[in-house]
C-alpha cells in the first residue's frame, strides 16, 4: 500500500511537474510573444510617430526648397532675402537723384536693374512716371543757348574796391551777393547749366550736335569762370588764396582773413555753385558744372604751379614765394583739378599769358600755347579741347575759321570747342570741325550800363551791389 502510494505520490509529484514545466514554457512562449508583438508594436508606433513628425516638417521643408529653387543661384537666397527691399530703396532714392538731373534714361535703367522690380510697383509707378516725363520733355535749340561768365568773386568790397585795382574789379569782377542773386534769378527763370560737351562733340573726327532734353520752361545755358589762378596781384584786395578740397570731400576756398588768419569757406564761384546745385539738383543738367579757364604765368586755382617759382635766378614773382615747392604746388594742382572733374567741372586754355590770340603774331601765339600746352595741361585730368580766348578777342570773323592759320594750329593741338565775348544775344557756331560760342559778362560794366542784354537772365538793378563805386567807369 505504501509502495502504491508512494508511486501514487511520486506520479502525481512527476505530473505536477510536467504540467509547471508546460505552464513555464507557454508562459515563457507567451512572454515571447508579448515581448515580439511589443517590439513590432513599438517599431510600429515609433515609425509612425517619427513619420508622423516628418510629415509636419517635411512639407515646409519642401515650401523652403520651392521658394530658393525660385532664387537665380544656391548662394544668393540669403543674401537676396533680404537685399530687394534695401536695393529697391537704395534704387528709388538714386533714380530719383538721376531725374532731378533729367537724366530719366539714366533712373530708369537704374531702375530695370533691380532684380524683380516688375513685381515692385513702388519701382514700376516711378518708371511711368519717368517714361510719361519723357515724353513731354522739349529738345533746346542748340544755336540758341547762351553762355554767361564771371571771374573770381569779391568776397570783401571794401577791400577790392579801396585797392589801386578797384576800377579794373568794378569792370570785369561780379561780388559774392552779387552772383548768388544772379544764381538765384536765373533758376527762378528756369535756366539750367549744361555742359559745352553736350551741345555738340565729336564722333569719328566729326562734331556733330547733341541732343539735350528739357521740360517745358527750361532754359538751358553755360557757364564759366576765367583766370581761376587768383594771381599775384589779386593778393590781399579780398578774393580768395586758392581752391582746396574740404573735408567733406567738395571744393572749398582759403582765404587770407582781415585779422591775419587764413579761413576756409565758399570764397568763390566753385564752392557756392556746387552749394548751389546741392539745394537744387535740377539746376544741372545730367551733372553738368561750369567751365573753368586757366591762364598759366602765376599757376592755377591758386597753386603757384609755374616754372619761375623754382627758378631762384627768376625775379618775376613776389619774394614771399621763394621758398616754395612747385613740384609739391603742382600735385595739390592736380588733385584739386582731378576732384572738381569728377564732380563735372571742365577746364579750358584761356592761353598761358593772357595772350590776345587775335592780334598775336601765329609765332608768338604758337610760343605762347605750347607752354600751356607744357605746364597746365598735364595738371589736368585729359587733354583739353576748350579754349577761351583771353581779353574776349577770337582768331577769326563771324564767318568761321576756313583758311585760318591760326585755327589749323589749335585744332591741330586738340582744340575743338572755342569761345569768345560776344554780349549781345546768344552766338553758336557749328560746324563739322568745330563749336564755337559767344559769352556773355555778369560783370560791373555790364550790369551798369547793359542791364537790358542781362535782362533774360537777371535783373541787373536788383542784383547790382552798393558797394560798387559808381559809375562803373567804362573799359579803357
Ligand atoms: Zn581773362
Amino acid at each position: 500500500m505504501e509502495d502504491y502510494r508512494g508511486r501514487m505520490r511520486d506520479t502525481r509529484r512527476r505530473a505536477r511537474r510536467r504540467r509547471a514545466i508546460r505552464n513555464r514554457i507557454i508562459l515563457t512562449v507567451l512572454l515571447l510573444i508579448l515581448v515580439v508583438a511589443a517590439v513590432i508594436l513599438g517599431k510600429k508606433f515609433l515609425d509612425g510617430d517619427f513619420k508622423k513628425k516628418e510629415n509636419t516638417t517635411f512639407p515646409a521643408g519642401t515650401t523652403n526648397q520651392t521658394e530658393t529653387a525660385g532664387e537665380p543661384g544656391e548662394s544668393t537666397p540669403a543674401e537676396s532675402g533680404g537685399a530687394p527691399a534695401a536695393d529697391a530703396d537704395s534704387a528709388l532714392s538714386q533714380a530719383a537723384a538721376l531725374a532731378a538731373s533729367y537724366d530719366y534714361d539714366g533712373a530708369i535703367a537704374l531702375l530695370k536693374s533691380v532684380s524683380g522690380y516688375e513685381s515692385d510697383s513702388r519701382i514700376t509707378e516711378v518708371i511711368t512716371g519717368y517714361e510719361e516725363t519723357k515724353k513731354s520733355l522739349v529738345a533746346a535749340d542748340i544755336t540758341q543757348i547762351p553762355h554767361v561768365f564771371f571771374h573770381s568773386l569779391i568776397v570783401d568790397t571794401a577791400k577790392a574796391f579801396g585797392s589801386e585795382k578797384s576800377a579794373a574789379y568794378n569792370q570785369v569782377m561780379t561780388t559774392v551777393d552779387e552772383f548768388d542773386a544772379i544764381m538765384q534769378q536765373m533758376y527762378e527763370k528756369g535756366y539750367v547749366l549744361v555742359k559745352i560737351h553736350d551741345m555738340a562733340s565729336k564722333q569719328d573726327g566729326e562734331m556733330k550736335k547733341g541732343t539735350i532734353l528739357l521740360p517745358p520752361g527750361k532754359k538751358p545755358f553755360v557757364l564759366s569762370v576765367d583766370d581761376v589762378s587768383y594771381y599775384e596781384y589779386m593778393q590781399g584786395h579780398g578774393f580768395a588764396n586758392r581752391i582746396v578740397i574740404g573735408e567733406d570731400g567738395y571744393p572749398t576756398c582759403e582765404m587770407d582773413m582781415a585779422n591775419g588768419t587764413v579761413q576756409t569757406g565758399a570764397f568763390d564761384v566753385v564752392p557756392r555753385l556746387e552749394e548751389f546745385i546741392k539745394a537744387h539738383p535740377d539746376f544741372s543738367y545730367k551733372g553738368a558744372r561750369g567751365i573753368i579757364a586757366l591762364t598759366g604765368y602765376d599757376g592755377i586755382l591758386g597753386y603757384r604751379t609755374a616754372p619761375k617759382y623754382g627758378d631762384p635766378s627768376d625775379d618775376s614773382y613776389k619774394a614771399e614765394y621763394a621758398s616754395i615747392n612747385v613740384e609739391s604746388e603742382r600735385e595739390k594742382a592736380k588733385s584739386v583739378a582731378a576732384r572738381m572733374e569728377e564732380l563735372g567741372w571742365e577746364f579750358a586754355s584761356h592761353s598761358w599769358g593772357h595772350k590776345d590770340m587775335g592780334q598775336a603774331k601765329i609765332e608768338n601765339m604758337k610760343t605762347d600755347m605750347q607752354k600751356w600746352l607744357d605746364q597746365v595741361n598735364p595738371l589736368l585730368g585729359g587733354d583739353t579741347d576748350i579754349l577761351i580766348f583771353p581779353k574776349g578777342t577770337d582768331i577769326g570773323s563771324w564767318r568761321g575759321y576756313d583758311n585760318n592759320e591760326k585755327y589749323d594750329y589749335l585744332s591741330s593741338v586738340g582744340f575743338d570747342y572755342y569761345c569768345n565775348v560776344d554780349g549781345n544775344q546768344p552766338w553758336v557756331q557749328c560746324t563739322s570741325k568745330y563749336l564755337r560760342q559767344g559769352r556773355i559778362n555778369a560783370d560791373g560794366f555790364e550790369m551798369y550800363y547793359h542791364a537790358d542784354k542781362l535782362s533774360p537772365f537777371f535783373d541787373a538793378a536788383s542784383v547790382f551791389d552798393k558797394a560798387r563805386p559808381t559809375p562803373v567807369k567804362p573799359m579803357g
